[in-house]
């Protein structure tokens, strides 16, 4: 019979932890699925590890894995993803923003043979104007970088296991799950789902981590901001001959260019684009220097499997 791991990132979810795995207990175990839960503390402050440690004793089916500190909900996802044995694995928030009930219906599409399940948002929960345009923005990029739909796109999906292998196969160290998982193609079919209000707890998300969290992703997708800088090239080239054939015709027609504020507004504008280009640049050096370090993703310093600690340290 085969066996679904649900994995749930966690940080800072003490409130949260005990109560979506009795949620997920109840569901799964009356739909009559063999289940394990992979609880990751992506290095909480709070007494999220403990919380993880007291319902692994209760349930064997509970995996719990503590990292050494906080290493972002992407690595925490492919740290579970990596100690999930399950023959489909879904990931899905630990605070009950993904309805559980949508993880039955996900299972099924699954046993009806499809590979990847995407849980899509049909809303986007509550949100500011601001977090919501600037969210629409980057979904746009990404949507062109990877060509799928990312609009809409969230965590909560379901793999098969070859799905989750050829995922957790990708070398590259700033892992964004939400393109890889379109990326790796296999037979994929995506399910709506309302987001949920949020319980307990608060979301992680500010609007500097955000806007941080998507350059990385953009830039771990796609290089399109480097053509940005090609078309700024050619965008100052066209002005410049204009401006050239201008103040020759000025010349040659005996009034010569109001000089300096002309000169002054062409040197700011072309020291800002070249500045800019270059920070575009340096960006991606700067994430391929990152790359070649290979250093690893996440650092695991607990697993705790059917109640037993292991102290353990993932290469
Ligand atoms: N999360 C994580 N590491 C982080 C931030 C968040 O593992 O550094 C987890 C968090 O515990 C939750 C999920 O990622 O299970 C989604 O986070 P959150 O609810 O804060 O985001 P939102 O729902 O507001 O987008
Ligand atoms: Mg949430």
């Amino acid at each position: 019979m085969s066996r679904l791991s649900v994995v749930l990132p966690a940080c800072n979810e003490e409130p949260m932890v005990e109560k979506t795995c009795r949620t997920l207990r109840e569901l799964l175990g009356q739909a009559g699925i063999r289940y394990e839960l992979v609880l990751v503390d992506d290095g909480s402050s709070d007494g999220t590890w403990a919380a993880i440690e007291k319902v692994s004793r209760e349930d064997k089916n509970v995996t719990g894995v503590h990292f050494s500190r906080n290493f972002g909900k992407e690595a925490a996802i492919v740290a579970g993803l990596a100690q999930a044995c399950g023959d489909a694995v879904a990931v899905m928030d630990c605070d009950l923003q993904h309805p559980p009930e949508i993880l039955l219906e996900m299972y099924r599409l699954w046993e009806q043979g499809y590979e990847v399940v995407e849980g899509i948002k049909k809303n986007r929960g509550k949100e500011t104007l601001f977090h919501r345009k600037s969210a629409g923005f980057f979904y746009r990029i990404m949507s062109r970088a990877t060509g799928f739909d990312m609009e809409n796109a969230s965590d909560f999906k379901l793999l098969d296991r070859k799905a989750v292998e050829s995922v957790l196969a990708m070398p590259e160290r700033s892992m964004f799950f939400r393109a890889a998982s379109s990326w790796i193609g296999f037979k994929s079919i995506s399910v709506p789902f309302e987001v949920q209000e949020r319980e307990a707890g608060e979301s992680k998300w500010s609007a500097g981590t955000l806007i941080r969290y998507a350059f990385r992703n953009i830039v771990a997708f796609t290089t399109l901001p480097l053509q940005f800088v090609t078309a700024g090239a050619v965008g100052c080239f066209g002005c410049s001959l204009l401006l050239l054939v201008y103040s020759l015709v000025r010349y040659f027609s005996g009034h010569a260019v109001e000089g300096y504020t002309t000169l002054l507004i062409v040197m700011l504008f072309i020291g800002s684009a070249v500045m800019m280009s270059l920070g575009i640049i340096g960006y991606y050096i700067a994430r391929i220097y990152e790359e070649v370090k290979r250093r690893p993703r996440y650092i695991v310093s607990k697993i705790i499997r059917g109640g037993d600690t292991n102290e353990k340290v993932d290469p």
